[in-house]
């Protein structure tokens, strides 16, 4: 399989290339240059694989220079630290399908990518005898998954920026209790934006990017996606075998990530496989306006207690906006540039083609701790904000004619305040979050100039 740009300008590469690329070359985002599909047969013979096995069988259909043997053992080192044995367990819930992404080591669903991406990283540098200086910047989730991925990698640095104390308290103990040699964690004096913004400075000078091969980590990896696509048909396969034969997804999103690796599953599945994906959004609503009326417009961030989907540019949008513009990546590049000109895009003369694939709801902060309130009263079962988001949408939009299965994306105790706030109690901490406590912790404080992390990176990174 060969990947090409969203934007039309780079030259077909191999899935290698692809993962070490990152952002592609033309400032585009990277695809397989066309979407295999699942035969009817095949699906009889997944499912009872593992998740482990059905990993390898669903990348294979992407990657072809890796071989299969080194595939293998990848995929099963990096589902060795998820704690069920089933890496993606569902279980029925009130009329619902609560598919469980959080039991990785960070407890999010970042991390059934993030463990993956953290072994082609390694692979791919061994393999080429290179180094990769890892830098970002976190609001909380994703840089605790990154560290997980990567901590005792050769190769490998990774400098992890967190605004200081503005993370939960367990985000940042979950970041800054990992000891490993090759895991730097710097808390700014600032909020996220000064963070993310010393970030881009840095990868900005190319000069410096070049000499310290700084690598990104953020959610455009092609392999983050592909490695989520998984899970979609796994889950399709458990109700499959139970006699269902279309089902509906429910996914909170901010980036348009998860629900794009949806996307892909529906079309690497035989049509009518997955019928709606439900595009959940909290109050900051740009995909949910884009969905139910084609209106793709930045709006401001506005915080809520489902603070990773909190976001106001969807940075894989690009990815779907290129099926929607029939693969034309001229007209991608066209859309692009208007929309970084006028932050807003009209896409209403496609809702057509919008509504074969979405549906939408955006959900309030009122309605999503009711909804935490009423599942732990009916179900006995304690969803995270971002899951109680995506349940709330999925009640909304689902016209119950085929089960619905809601991604639910966090352990529920990584939000204990808005638990707190839903139920008036805490959320007990699951073991891998309570041995955090008190656990011996390394972390740099820095103001907010991007000059300090340039020499931290020269004194500590890989050259
Ligand atoms: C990152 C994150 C999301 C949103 O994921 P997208 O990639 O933006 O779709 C939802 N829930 C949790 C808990 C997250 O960490």
């Amino acid at each position: 399989m060969q990947y090409i740009s969203t934007r039309g300008e780079v030259d077909p590469i191999g899935f290698r290339d692809a993962v070490m690329m990152g952002l592609a070359r033309d400032g585009g985002l990277l695809l397989p240059q066309f979407l295999p599909t699942i035969a009817e047969e095949k699906l009889e013979q997944w499912q009872n694989l593992t998740y482990q096995q059905l990993a390898v069988e669903v990348l294979s259909l992407f990657i072809d220079d890796i071989p299969r043997l080194e595939l293998e053992e990848m995929v099963d080192r990096s589902y060795a630290a998820f704690s069920h044995p089933q890496v993606t367990p569902i279980t029925k819930r009130g009329g619902l399908y609560i598919l469980e992404l959080f039991h990785g080591p960070t407890l999010a669903f970042k991390d059934v990518a993030l463990q993956l991406l953290g072994n082609l990283f390694e692979y791919q540098l061994g393999r080429i005898n290179g180094q990769m200086n890892i830098l970002g910047a976190t609001s909380g989730d994703t840089g605790s998954a990154a560290i997980a991925g990567v901590r005792g990698k050769k190769g490998i640095n990774i400098f992890i920026l967190h605004p200081h104390e503005r993370t939960s308290p367990i985000q940042a103990l979950q970041m800054t209790t990992v000891l490993d040699p090759n895991v730097f964690n710097m808390a700014v004096r600032g909020t996220f934006d000064d963070a993310q913004a010393m970030v881009k400075t840095l990868f900005n000078d190319l000069a410096f990017k070049d000499a310290y091969h700084l690598g990104a980590i953020n959610s455009i990896n092609w392999a983050r996606v592909l490695a989520q696509v998984v899970y979609y048909i796994y889950a399709f396969l458990k109700l499959l075998k139970r006699g269902e034969s279309s089902v509906d997804f429910s996914v909170p999103t901010g980036n348009f990530g998860d629900i794009f690796a949806g996307y892909v599953a529906k079309r690497l599945l035989p049509k009518g496989c997955i019928n709606a994906l439900i595009l959940a959004t909290n109050a900051n609503n740009l995909l949910t306006r884009f969905v139910t009326g084609g209106d793709y417009s930045k709006g401001s961030v506005v915080a809520t207690s489902s603070p990773s989907m909190d976001i106001q540019i969807a940075s894989n949008f690009e990815r779907y906006l290129y099926y929607l513009r029939d693969e034309n990546g001229r007209q991608v590049k066209q859309d692009m540039a208007d929309f970084a000109d006028t932050g807003a895009l009209d896409l209403s003369g496609l809702k057509s083609q919008v509504d074969q694939d979405f549906l939408s709801r955006s959900v309030s902060e009122e309605e999503t701790l009711a909804m935490i309130r009423d599942f732990h009263n009916q179900e006995q079962y304690l969803l995270d904000p971002h899951t109680a988001v995506g349940v709330k949408a999925a009640l909304e939009c689902a016209d119950n004619k085929r089960p619905v299965v809601c991604l639910a994306t966090a352990h529920p105790a990584k939000f204990g305040a808005a638990v707190m706030a839903a139920i008036g109690e805490e959320p007990q901490l699951p073991p891998a979050l309570a041995d955090l406590v008190g656990k011996e912790s390394r972390c740099e404080i820095i103001d907010a100039d991007p000059e300090l992390v340039r020499s931290y990176i020269k004194q500590n990174g890989l050259q």
